[in-house]
This record gives structure tokens, sequence and C-alpha cells, in this order.
């Protein structure tokens, strides 16, 4: 399975344009330290597909050699889009895709529901056909836009895609999860905020990590560590101390032998 990592940040990027946090101001003063929106290109089964439609998937595309158009004028290999959630920060690059003829989103039949504005806006562009998914549940955190619809099920979902298990945003660490970490050659988890408090110390929140449907990486990297396949963390917060390469937190983290994914990191498996 050929996989590329385009993003591995949370909500906002780094940096986020309206945020001069020590994290953002950091990425802007060393732009090696920036990171995209969290997203990934896979190769499975027929074709090409981005794991949820970032507000950087243009660029995203672009950084990715196989994912290039040609060698036709028009001719491009991504088939589709596999969404794990209705976020804004996951969905909101389909719009960018417009200028597809076709494309194919995968998602839980409740995200599908959530994004039929999207579906509206884009019909007369191209066309969307959407399919299920193979997901876990891992939190009914709805999208702000979305709080009036009714409490579901498939609202923020881990995805199985072969040897890969990817959960960008994770409330809870069901057993059916555990089982599909325990089979998998590599997992990329959650890694939004390192303890439950930051979003609270840091100001950009009212709310815990676990409030907000992150549970933090300290609360799972010592689970995590015990998994037999690779271990990643991905979706990091602009607020994340990890966002600093020098900080004293990766060593911590290598020594439970988990790594921190990085914006164009290949893996293969
Ligand atoms: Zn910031």
């Amino acid at each position: 399975m050929r996989l590329q990592v385009l993003g591995t940040a949370a909500g906002g990027g780094v940096p986020q344009w309206n945020c001069a946090c020590p994290g953002c101001s950091g990425a802007r003063a060393h732009p090696g330290h920036r990171r995209r929106h969290a997203s990934l290109a896979v190769q499975i089964d027929d074709g090409a597909y981005v794991i949820n439609a970032t507000p950087d998937i243009a660029d995203q595309i672009e950084s990715c050699a196989w994912l290039r158009p040609g060698p036709g004028p028009r001719e491009s290999p991504l088939k589709g889009v596999i969404l794990t959630d209705a976020e804004l920060d996951h969905t909101i690059g389909l719009l960018r895709l417009r200028e597809a003829d076709a494309l194919e989103v995968r998602s839980t039949p409740v995200v599908r529901h959530a994004l039929r504005p999207f579906a509206d806006l884009l019909r007369p562009y191209l066309q969307l056909t959407w399919t299920d998914a193979d997901t876990i549940p891992v939190s009914g955190k709805r999208p702000r836009y979305a709080a009036g619809s009714p409490e579901a099920t498939g609202w923020v979902s881990a995805l199985r895609l072969g040897p890969l298990v990817y959960v960008p945003a994770m409330g809870v660490w069901p057993d059916e999860l555990d089982e599909a970490f325990e089979q998998a050659a590599c997992v990329i988890v959650d890694g939004t905020f390192w303890d439950d408090e930051e979003p609270r110390r840091t100001g950009i929140s009212a709310k815990t990590a676990t409030q907000m449907g992150h549970l933090p990486i300290e609360a799972t990297m010592e689970r995590l560590s015990r998994l037999p396949g690779r271990r990643l963390y991905t979706h990091l917060n602009n607020t994340n101390p990890l966002v600093d390469p020098a900080a004293e937190q990766h060593k911590a983290l290598a020594e439970l032998g988990i790594e921190v994914a990085a914006d164009g990191m290949v893996i293969d498996l």
C-alpha cells in the first residue's frame, strides 16, 4: 500500500493565519516547522485517494508526485476522498476540487447527510458519488454547524484501510478500535493535544481536550506503546508543545517507540 502524509496539523494549521501563539510564531520564523492540515494520500484498491479534504488540498496534491495530473492535459489520478468526519477542516477542500469531472466520496451516512450543502453547491460542476467507508465510531461530536442535528453514531470515525488504521480525532478508545489497532501494521492517531488542560491553559477553549472530542496524548501514549505495529501521532494543534521540534516531549514519545508524523513522510506498508 502506497501512503504519503500530506499534512499533520489540527484545524487552522501551523501557523494559523490569525494566531501569534508560540507554536504559530515559531513556524513563521522557521518555515521548516510549518504543518499543513492533517491528511494522507493512499493508493488502495483501484485508485488514489486523499483522506480528508482540507483547506490545503490543492497544495497537498501538488506535494505528492503520484497525485499530480497527466499524461493527458486534464487527467488526474485522484479517484476520490475518504472522510473521517464532517468537520470543516476535513471537508472544505471538497469545494476546492470542483474542477474534477467526477469524484467518489467515502464516509459514514451521517457525515454524508451533514455535507448535503456541499453536495448541492458542487452538483452543477462535477459528479459526486457517495459510498460507505470502512469505519469504527470514535466520537459522537458533531461539527458546530451541525449542532442541531440528532445524536447518532458515525459523526467521527477511525478509518480501516488495509494494513493502516487512521484516526486523527478520537474522543474514546472502544474495544473495537483496540482490535483493529492490534491487527494493523501501522496506526496514525489523534495527537491534537498533549495534555487534557492544554486548551484551557492556552486560552483557546473553556473545555478540556477530552471535552473537545480529543483524547490527549498523555492519556493514550502508554497504551499506544504496547501495540505491535508502527505508531504515529498526527493532527497536532498549534498549542501542542510537539510543534516545536526541540520540545522535550519528542524524547518522551521516542522512548516509547512512538513517532510524530511529519508532512511529506512516506510510509511503506
Ligand atoms: Zn497558534
